[in-house]
């Protein structure tokens, strides 16, 4: 079976991990760097960038996870994961884990809509998936590798690079599994068992 680890130092871990199982693979909450090397692809939660960054420094993570990204195993940010994910940020001289060919603009969407929920469009995955925004980035622009998959209001909500995959909404705290499915294919496709 695939192993998928659910990075689990700060933020929504446990919805995560729920939202992987229904498509059948093991997941691992992953506290300890060692457990990286059993993984078949990486969950980045939602939470708070800047603490999940200081965590990731604080125990080690932050060498080992850049390895895991250069060696092309999948990886999917939501939200604070999707800021670790990006190679530029606004307002930031530099970047966290920066996996993806993209600026991203944290708590884009202002303080009259902290949070708010709606329907998107997903290419590949369907034009009703629900979208929940939580003091959500925004990714401003994107490279010539990068993919977008959704938009919301002319933003761009949601981006794929190869194996990974980022988006500004949080669909672990819907029951709709199918962005978790569409990771969970990537991540299988990516894998070959011996
Ligand atoms: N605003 C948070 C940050 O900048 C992200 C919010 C979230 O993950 N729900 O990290």
């Amino acid at each position: 079976m695939i192993n998928i680890g659910v990075l689990a130092l700060q933020g929504a871990v446990r919805e995560h991990v729920r939202a992987l199982e229904a498509s059948d693979v093991h997941v691992i909450p992953v506290k300890k760097v060692e457990q990286l090397e059993e993984l078949d692809g990486l969950v980045f939660p939602g939470g708070e960038s800047t603490t999940m960054r200081r965590l990731i420094n604080k125990y080690g993570f932050y060498e080992p996870l850049k390895e895991f990204a250069s060696k092309g195993k999948p990886i999917f940010g939501t939200c604070a994961g999707a800021i670790l994910m990006a190679k530029e940020l606004v307002g930031h001289t530099e970047p966290h884990i920066a996996v993806m060919d993209m600026k991203v603009e944290r708590n884009a969407f202002g303080r009259q809509r902290e949070s708010f929920e709606t329907v998107l469009k997903v290419n590949g995955i369907g034009n009703d998936v629900p979208g929940v925004f939580i003091r959500a980035p925004i990714i401003q622009e994107v490279g010539d590798g990068v993919e977008v998959l959704a938009e919301f209001e002319g933003e761009i909500v949601a981006a794929q690079q190869g194996p990974f995959l980022a988006c500004s909404y949080h669909p672990e705290l819907t029951d709709d599994n199918r962005m978790h499915q569409y990771f969970v294919n990537i991540v299988r496709k990516n894998t070959v068992h011996a």
